[in-house]
Parts: structure tokens; C-alpha cells; sequence
């Protein structure tokens, strides 16, 4: 029950000598009182963090529950003393639960993590210093990850969605919406639709830091717009560098409001080969090394690298051939390896993130065809061309493009490095 996370091992010393555990779906008592009056926080936008939302169109129930396991195993569950009662009781309540973020003993900053219908929020508290731009960063981007994990990998729910968004801190948490998006074009302040005041904009969720401060104009919430282009990621240098090529190309399209059809074949493509066709190579593997370490140790590029030492399925017309040499009559397992490859080397060969509408088909339909072979081969419990299918309907995110983005410059920088997983490409 613990890896389903329906029960939570609390990430405590002493818990292993006397293990206790949490249920949070079992969880049904709401707050006694005002949870802001529970912990004393102070009611300052430089004390509580503007709201951090994440708004589904359809919020799957067990997925708070997940986040709060995920949350646990890294934080602590923040402790009040009840005063009546005279009793510690743990800040875990159906839809509000509270997390120390910093020190277990200082508890100078905590998490209210909540949920409404559609909207998981979080909110930090801080006690010590004064929220600061791009302060709580890690935590936007944990909750991001973690929130995708779950919805992706572990359940596959491809068609659930949400997108970020915020708003000030002071509002009451049964009044938030997260109506202001986040857009790329910075802003310093903002006037409240809550306070009916001005507010500094401090963009403690974000690290960009801006050029010059100027309003875009966007129909009614044109004070509310904050600084900071979300779809952006600093995880490493590599990634800044080449995503601010493409956006100094194109500055619009890194927006989450519309992408172009190109980028989405991109994307959808990136998705394929790191995923279905990575598995492909993989359960074929595995067929021949028993004892395969698991497939998350193994990418696509490392994953042709075996197959090609193993030297058990070899293409027609030998390793490392360009589309011209691979006939359509080559309908080898081994042919079809070398397809895999020449297909990801496409995608590591843009350098904007882009795939026109023709050879998007062309390539879909190519691999359309060895997944039908890989399908009869490999007989998967859920077959390559539904999966395909699946990710052909799609809609794609932004956090989709962003990831896809990522692994495809994680793996380019490998390859350079090993030339003879790039051998000659077209
Ligand atoms: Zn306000």
C-alpha cells in the first residue's frame, strides 16, 4: 500500500523504531479553525507567498493524495499544538495539509498545499527573512514534476491537463481561482483585485530575470500579468542557451496559448521515439539479456548501443546506414534498429524544435509500419500502435514540449560525445 501511496511513511527520525503511518485518503476532518490563525501568519504579502495554482479541467481525486505522499517523503508534516485540548496534532486535513520546508526545529518557512474542485494551490509561509524573486522555485518546480510523474508515467492519464497560474497571497483560500496567467513579458507590479491595493510583483515561483519592465496588454486582467515565461527551465545551462535560441526566434511561440502545428509534430514525435520506440528496443533486448537492468536505466541512444555490440540483429545492409541505403523491402528487425536511430537523429538535428507537416507524416507512417513488426515480435501487453495512436491524439502541453525539449539536448550532448551512436546520418 505504501508504493500505491495509499499509506504514507512520515519522513521523521524515530518513525523507523515505532512506525506509524498516514492515510490520507482516509483523511476526513476539515481544519477546526482558520488555518492561518492555527500556525500566526502574519497577514503580509511579504510573509505569505502569492497562491501557486494548478488548474485542471478535471482534477483526478486521487491525485492530491499522491502529492501529498510525494510531498511527505521529502518534507515533514508541520505539528500544532491545539490549546483547548492541550494536544499535538498533525497539520494533515482533508483537502489543507501544512509541510516544514526548511529546519524540522527553525519551521521558519511552511507549505499550505489545498485543494478546491479543479485547482490543487500552495502557499509558503515564511517567518524568517522576506519573500524574494525566484525564492520558492524548487518547490513550483517539485510539485510541477511530481504532479507529472504521477499523471504520466505511473498512470498514464495522457488526456489529464492542468495549467499555472496565481494569485495574491492575501486572498482567502476558498476565494482562489488562479484567474492571472503566467506570460513571458515582466511586470514589477500589479493592482489587486482582493486588496483593491497595488502590489509589488515579486515572482518568488520563478528565477527569470527581466529585461525591461513593460505591461503587455491582455483584455481585462492587463494589471495581473507577472514577469516570468513558465515554459522556460533552467534546469542547465545547455537548456537555457539553445531555448533562448528559439525564443529570440520566435518570441511568441514560447507562450502556453497557442502552439504551432510544427512544434506540435515536434513534440508528439519527441514523445514517440523517447518513449514507445525506446521501449521497443528495450523489450527486444530484454528477450536476449534476461537479466536487462531496468528501463530506466536506459535511454534510446544507449538502448541502440546494446543492439549493436550484441550484434544479433543486424540491419541488411550492416550498422549505421542513412535513410538511402535502407530500402523498403529491408524489413528486418535490424533494419528496423537502424530506422529507430536514423528517426531520433532527425529530432537531435533541429535546432528549433520544429517538424514540418510532411515529413511528421512520413515518419509516422514509417513507424507505423515497424511497430506493427516490433508488435508481432515483442508482443507487448499493450501494443506499440495503440500507444502511438494515443500520443497521435494528444493534445500537447507545454510541460510536454518542455520535457521533450530537455531529454532531446540531454541525449545530443551523450551523442556527441559517442560518435558511433550518431554514425553517418543524412
Ligand atoms: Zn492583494
Amino acid at each position: 500500500m505504501e508504493k500505491f501511496d495509499i499509506i504514507i511513511r512520515p519522513n521523521k527520525s524515530g518513525a523507523d523504531q515505532n512506525p506509524y503511518f498516514y492515510v490520507p485518503c482516509m483523511v476526513k476532518a476539515e481544519p477546526e479553525r482558520d488555518i492561518y490563525e492555527m500556525f500566526n501568519v502574519p497577514k503580509d504579502i511579504r510573509k505569505r507567498s502569492t497562491w501557486l495554482c494548478f488548474k485542471f479541467r478535471f482534477l483526478p481525486p486521487h491525485l492530491m493524495n499522491h502529492l501529498i505522499a510525494s510531498l511527505s517523503r521529502k518534507y515533514t508534516v508541520a505539528e500544532v499544538i491545539d490549546s483547548k485540548k492541550k494536544k499535538r496534532q498533525i497539520a494533515l486535513f482533508k483537502g489543507t495539509t501544512v509541510f516544514e520546508l526548511q529546519h524540522e526545529t527553525t519551521k521558519l518557512r511552511k507549505l499550505l498545499v489545498m485543494t478546491c474542485p479543479n485547482v490543487i494551490q500552495i502557499q509558503v509561509w515564511e517567518f524568517g527573512e522576506d519573500i524574494k524573486s525566484g525564492l520558492y522555485k524548487y518547490i513550483a518546480d517539485f510539485v510541477t514534476e511530481e504532479l507529472n510523474t504521477v499523471m504520466h508515467t505511473r498512470f498514464k492519464m495522457s488526456n489529464v491537463k492542468f495549467e499555472k497560474t496565481w494569485e495574491c497571497g492575501l486572498t482567502e483560500p476558498k476565494c482562489v481561482t488562479g484567474s492571472n496567467k503566467f506570460m513571458e513579458e515582466p511586470i514589477t507590479e500589479y493592482q489587486c483585485d482582493t486588496c483593491q491595493i497595488k502590489h509589488m510583483f515579486i515572482d518568488e515561483w520563478s528565477d527569470q530575470q527581466y529585461k525591461a519592465p513593460t505591461l503587455p496588454q491582455i483584455s481585462g486582467k492587463a494589471q495581473h500579468v507577472p514577469g516570468s515565461s513558465s515554459c522556460i527551465e533552467n534546469t542547465s545551462q545547455i537548456v537555457q542557451v539553445l531555448v533562448k535560441t528559439v525564443s529570440e526566434e520566435s518570441p511568441r511561440k514560447c507562450s502556453r496559448r497557442e502552439f504551432s502545428k510544427e512544434e506540435i509534430n515536434f513534440t508528439k514525435m519527441g514523445i514517440i521515439v523517447l518513449n514507445i520506440l525506446a521501449d521497443a528496443l528495450y523489450d527486444l533486448l530484454k528477450q536476449d539479456k534476461p537479466n536487462l537492468r531496468p528501463r530506466s536505466d536506459f535511454d534510446i541512444t544507449n538502448l541502440y548501443s546494446e543492439h549493436r555490440k550484441l550484434n544479433k540483429h543486424i540491419p541488411s545492409n550492416s550498422w549505421g546506414g542513412t535513410w538511402q541505403t535502407i530500402q523498403n523491402t529491408d524489413i528486418a528487425i535490424g533494419d528496423d534498429i537502424e530506422r529507430i536511430r536514423l528517426t531520433r537523429n532527425e529530432l537531435l538535428h533541429s535546432e528549433t524544435f520544429v517538424l514540418g507537416d510532411t515529413r511528421f507524416k512520413e515518419l509516422c507512417s514509417i513507424i507505423d509500419d515497424l511497430l506493427q513488426r516490433f508488435d508481432h515480435h515483442n508482443k507487448p501487453k499493450k501494443l506499440y500502435t495503440d500507444e502511438l495512436n494515443d500520443i497521435l491524439a494528444k493534445t500537447i502541453s507545454d510541460e510536454d514540449m518542455k520535457s521533450v525539449k530537455k531529454e532531446i539536448l540531454e541525449i545530443s550532448v551523450v551523442v556527441k560525445g559517442n560518435p558511433q551512436t550518431n554514425a553517418p546520418t543524412p
